[in-house]
């Protein structure tokens, strides 16, 4: 898994980052087997299922999937793990079309098909193709506030896209809340501008989800953030109803 790396941050959670596109996606080890939350960049999982052994689970303990958004940089493995384990997958019934690879003019589509789905290309193959490099289906569509198996709690937070979620457990106080917030330098920021779709749902969502408790907070991209979680949330919120502007890069 070259590109790759497995960072264990607890007993129960471990991210899988990307080095190419800094993304990250996470596995989750319960007690009643694992779930993810978004699966990762490489086509076959492979990275997603090393981070469950890390954790002691097998595949066989897989039984959920919780996809963010469609941008094929958390998705990608998607469609093989949900073939080859048990696991469900769940996203936001508004991208459907992106997922199932019917969004995109067939022009892109043909284009997509012929880019090379590893390395930095894949990237590129999944906005040329508007979707993931394989089509995926649901088992279940998350609905605003639904608690999902695991005690997963579904937010929907638009502005990255307009139909992104995260996901909050409340259980282990994580949250993993996808291109919805972001972190850079160990400390909680805004996403950058030009990759924000809607600014005002996304100020919004910013507000839903600093208000939770959380005292693990893991981003879709760069490092998550695990130590001074509260005084962060404060100061990204205070920050917030100040009107702060919205930065171009964060
Ligand atoms: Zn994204």
């Amino acid at each position: 898994m070259r590109g790759t790396r497995i960072l264990e941050l607890s007993d129960e959670v471990a991210a899988v980052h990307c080095v190419g596109a800094l993304s990250n996606s996470y596995a989750v080890a319960t007690d009643a087997g694992a779930y993810l939350v978004d699966a990762g960049i490489d086509p076959r999982g492979t990275a997603m299922l090393a981070a469950l052994e890390v954790l002691g689970r097998a595949p066989a303990d897989l039984t959920a999937i919780y996809l963010t958004h469609w941008h094929n940089d958390h998705t990608a493995g998607a469609a093989h793990l949900r073939a080859t384990t048990p696991a469900r997958v769940w996203y936001p019934e508004g991208e459907r079309a992106h997922f199932t690879a019917r969004a995109a003019a067939p022009w892109r589509a043909w284009l997509a098909a012929h880019t090379p789905e590893l390395g930095p290309l894949s990237v590129l193959k999944g906005l040329v193709g508007a979707s993931p490099p394989r089509a995926v289906e649901a088992d279940a569509h998350p609905r605003h506030g639904e608690t999902l198996p695991h005690g997963v709690v579904a937010l929907h937070t638009p502005g990255h896209t307009p139909h992104h979620f995260a996901y909050w457990d409340p259980r282990r106080a994580a949250l993993f809340a996808g291109d919805a917030l972001a972190v850079c330098g160990g400390r909680l920021s805004f996403m950058s501008r030009y990759l924000t779709d809607d600014l005002g749902e996304a100020r919004a969502s910013y507000r839903a989800l600093l208000d939770l408790d959380a005292a693990l907070v893991c981003p879709g991209h760069r490092a998550p953030l695990a130590q001074g979680v509260a005084a962060e949330r404060a100061r990204l919120r205070a920050s917030l109803d100040a009107g702060a502007r919205w930065p171009w890069f964060s």
